[in-house]
């Protein structure tokens, strides 16, 4: 049984029914609304879980929507938006989105990325009450304290500007960062150089904790959006879930 509340916003009422068919068949619990400012009423009232976001809503625009919620929440949101260009995906993944899907998704993909942040929200909730000091994903472990960092036991020699890095994306880990996000976290800034010096730090970083440049299991690429730390340890767990 999922205990956790999902709040499903989409004025289109067949892809609506789609979503929350889908949700009622996977044993979800869920809310829907139909327009921007009954999402934040449900939202505010409601505290789900997760979000998930129509962009082109009827009376707000989402990105309004996220912002707004933005004000009080940290709830994940997941955009689903028949907006396909990257410059709407990184509107909305910085003005607080977690993760975006394109119209017309599969329900296959739909379920993947909500399990993502299921767990990111879960996740959240026990690190407000533990308050972290070690962070660890898979073979991956940072010691904030020490400011050191591990790969497989072994202590990582990087730069303050790849742990400054890795640190950024370990934080907001499930989350993908846009460029902007992380040039202005790390250098304060962001303008076209930032983004170029960020692929090359990106890169040296990269060498260090991923095995090989065709199978990054730690960082994933989204080309001309950023990039995301992916949890390693639960993607084995789903796959054990699989059996
Ligand atoms: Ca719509």
């Amino acid at each position: 049984m999922n205990k956790m509340v999902i709040l499903v916003v989409e004025d289109d009422a067949p892809v609506r029914n789609l979503i929350t068919t889908t949700l009622k068949t996977h044993d979800y619990k869920y809310l829907a609304a139909v327009n921007g400012e009954s999402a934040l009423m449900e939202a505010s009232t409601y505290n789900p879980d997760v979000i998930l976001l129509d962009l082109g809503l009827p009376d707000l625009d989402g990105i309004e929507v996220i912002k707004k919620i933005r004000t009080w929440s940290e709830t994940p949101i997941i955009v689903i938006s028949a907006r396909s260009e990257d410059s709407d995906k990184i509107e909305a993944l910085d003005s607080g989105a977690d993760d975006y899907l394109t119209k017309p998704f599969s329900v296959e993909e739909l379920l993947a990325r909500l399990r993502v942040a299921l767990r990111h929200s879960e996740a959240m909730k026990s690190e407000l009450s533990a308050n972290q000091s070690v962070f660890e994903n898979g073979g991956l472990k940072i010691d904030y304290v020490s400011g050191c960092a591990f790969l497989n036991g072994e202590e990582l020699h990087l730069t303050p500007m790849e742990y400054k890095l890795l640190c950024l994306l370990a934080k907001n880990i499930g989350r993908v960062l846009t460029h902007t996000y992380i040039t202005k976290n790390v250098w304060g800034s962001s303008w076209d150089g930032d983004v170029a010096s960020l692929r090359v730090f990106m890169a040296t970083l990269r060498k260090k904790i991923e095995s090989g440049p065709d199978a990054p299991k730690y960082i994933q690429t989204h080309v001309g959006v950023g990039y995301r730390m992916l949890k390693v340890e639960e993607n084995i767990k789903e796959i054990r879930e699989d059996f």
